[in-house]
């Protein structure tokens, strides 16, 4: 079901399992650093640039899944210095400034990112290193020696020389807000620059073939035209001059940058997941524990009820997920150089990125408890899976964080921005639109297997959940803004509905990618397989949230039962052809390759 990525991705694939891939050494970090340059060499850092400049976004999404297959290491590097930093240059740059996107392509520069601070991650707006304009050297004076501004979680800053840093630009002791400024960190012979000091930070509980670093800036001179200038510049005088609506609407394009890291991300989660249930499902069709007294040979895992009940809904998620992570790498395609029309795409990127490795982090978890003791040992792959993907939910974006602003998102419209009035007359349009989906969804009292295992039943609920929540999360705000309370306080005393929203929203959108996946599927494909995929996906997700469903009185006690009784002889049909699901994957023999999976299990 792979499309138009199934012939990157086997290229990619290929290329993984050869020269200079074949070994891996003691120093993570730097022959992870001489592969990101062997990628380079051979053009492939050149798959970053915009479209119009030769580069290509999907196929740099299939790369990236691929190298996260192989290595999230690795992954991380690459969409750091090809990804994340080329997006940035190239969006937010000049044309003057975009010669920086070759020599990055190239690695003739090789980057980081500094943008999270001691006292601030999440919140990017109060950073507080500073940059101040001074019109005598016509440049800016970089510092961060204030408590709490030193740059934090600056990825392999020990092997980079240039750096995209965020701060304060000030100009005669004013501040124009956050901005994005490239910061050379090494001058000739490799020295680190005058007032430049990186530290590490010590050892990081996963991923630990990256090194992070604090990064401090003591009065550091750079020019005028390290300012990433495109929608904000400052003449030879200090004058400054925004070119976008507002300094909302600049920070927004700032942050807008963070799309193609968080895709990644996604695809880096799904990958893992997939590694994840590639060993425990292998391992669950041949480990076998306890018989009845009449059988002669001890059951196989998979086929007791609550190992398939543990890790089929997971598995069919997997499905669902790849499914949405592909049809979010055409759409970062056909949006790539659209700075300003791309919000929706931000949703579901933010959304997606929280989704998929919150997911992937529990499933690496339940897969590590499904091999029993074999998925405790390091050799058996399971517990780095665990540690490294539970790093996912925080980096890039914390994915609560994340959630929250998907919800203020789909409540109103983001591009005209979020002030009281337009609020207000946006939560009104919200309170319609819900009203005509509970209208046609209320009245649906469906109860037998076949109705409740149906795509009628699923499409209605899962949007049902949607529009309920923006429909009650609206009224709520909306009372809270006429009593006076001003936007933050309004949504800050909702955040766990908020929460519960964005969680809805996701989980609606990415049904529909398989959904629609599936209605356009080319002959051969096993639609059987994918329907069944998409059944178990639907109910496991109303199941879990059926406590909600039964205080809205959507589901009786009934439709309850029938839901947990689907849900449990799906996960028994679907475990039948759990193997066949995890052979298609086609991952390289060497990629799962494991103790546990060779281990002789007893013939009787
Ligand atoms: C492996 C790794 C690599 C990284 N690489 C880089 C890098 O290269 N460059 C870089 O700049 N950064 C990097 N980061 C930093 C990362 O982006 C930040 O850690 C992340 O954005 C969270 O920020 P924080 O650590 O300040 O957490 P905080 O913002 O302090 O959040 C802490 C907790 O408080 C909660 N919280 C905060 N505010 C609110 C609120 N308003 N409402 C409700 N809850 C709230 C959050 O949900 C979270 O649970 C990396 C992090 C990791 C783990």
């Amino acid at each position: 079901m792979e499309g138009k990525a199934h012939k990157p991705s086997r290229k990619y694939r290929k290329l993984l399992c050869q020269e200079p891939f074949l070994s891996r050494s003691g120093d993570r970090p730097a022959q992870v650093l001489d592969w990101c340059r062997w990628f380079a060499r051979e053009g492939y850092g050149r798959l970053g640039l915009p479209p119009s400049k030769g580069g290509d976004p999907f196929e740099f999404q299939c790369l990236g899944y691929e190298l996260g297959l192989f290595d999230f290491n690795l992954m991380m590097r690459f969409g750091l210095q090809f990804g994340f930093v080329m997006r940035a240059v190239s969006r937010l740059g000049t044309d003057n400034q975009q010669f920086w996107l070759e020599r990055i392509a190239s690695m003739e520069a090789v980057t980081c990112l500094a943008m999270t601070e001691e006292a601030h991650g999440s919140n990017v707006r109060a950073l507080q290193t500073c940059a101040e304009y001074h019109p005598e050297t016509d440049g800016f004076v970089l510092d961060n020696t204030a408590p709490g501004a030193g740059k934090v979680w600056v990825s392999s800053a020990e092997s980079s020389d240039l750096c995209l840093a965020f701060a304060q630009l000030r100009v005669a002791g004013s501040s124009h807000g956050v901005h994005a400024f490239l910061v050379p960190l090494r001058g000739p012979g490799k020295a680190l620059c005058p007032g430049i000091r990186i530290e590490s930070m010590g050892e990081s509980g996963g991923l630990s073939g990256l090194k992070y670093h604090r990064l401090t800036f003591e009065q550091v001179q750079i020019g005028r035209e390290q300012l990433l200038s495109r929608h904000a510049e400052l003449d030879r005088q200090g004058r400054y001059r925004c070119h976008l609506k507002s300094p909302g609407h600049r920070l927004n394009a700032l942050l807008g940058t963070l799309v193609v890291g968080r895709g990644l991300l996604s695809s880096g989660a799904a990958a893992g997941a997939k590694l994840s249930l590639s060993l425990a499902v292998r391992y669950s069709v041949e480990r076998r524990q306890f018989r009845s007294p009449g059988e002669i040979l001890e059951r196989k895992l998979l086929s007791h009820q609550a190992h398939q009940k543990a890790l089929m809904p997971h598995l069919a998620t997997l499905v669902v997920v790849d499914a949405a992570r592909r049809t979010l790498a055409h759409e970062q395609h056909d949006y790539f150089e659209d700075s300003l029309k791309d919000r929706k795409l931000e949703t579901f990127t933010s959304s997606l990125k929280a989704y998929t490795s919150a997911f992937a982090a529990e499933t690496a978890r339940v897969c590590r408890e499904c091999c029993g003791g074999s998925g405790c040992l390091v050799d058996n792959r399971l517990t780095g899976l665990c540690r490294d993907l539970d790093l996912f939910t925080t980096m890039e974006g914390d994915n609560r964080i994340l959630n929250l602003m998907v919800a203020r998102n789909l409540l109103t419209d983001y591009q005209r921005g979020l002030d009281r009035s337009r609020l207000l007359s946006a939560l009104s349009w919200a309170g319609k639109s819900v009203n005509l989906a509970a209208r046609t969804s209320l009245n649906t009292r469906k109860t037998t297997p076949e109705e409740i295992n149906s795509r009628n039943f699923f499409d209605k609920a899962l949007r049902y959940r949607v529009e309920c929540l923006r429909f009650s999360l609206a009224r709520r705000v909306r009372a809270r803004l006429e009593d006076g309370l001003d936007v933050y306080d309004a949504l800050a005393d909702c955040q766990d509905h908020c929460l519960a929203l964005a969680h809805a929203y996701c989980e609606e959108k990415i049904y529909r990618c398989l959904r629609n996946l599936i209605e356009s599927s080319p002959p051969g494909w096993d639609r059987r397989l994918l329907e069944r995929c998409l059944a178990l996906y639907a109910l496991s997700r109303i199941e879990a949230d059926r406590g909600w469903f039964l205080e809205q009185g959507y589901l009786n006690a009934r439709q309850s039962r029938t839901i947990r009784n689907e849900v449990l002889s799906l996960s028994a049909e679907m475990a039948e052809d759990a193997l066949t699901i995890v052979e298609a994957f086609e991952l390289p023999t060497q990629w799962i390759a494991c103790p546990m999976l060779e281990m002789k299990q007893d013939a009787g």
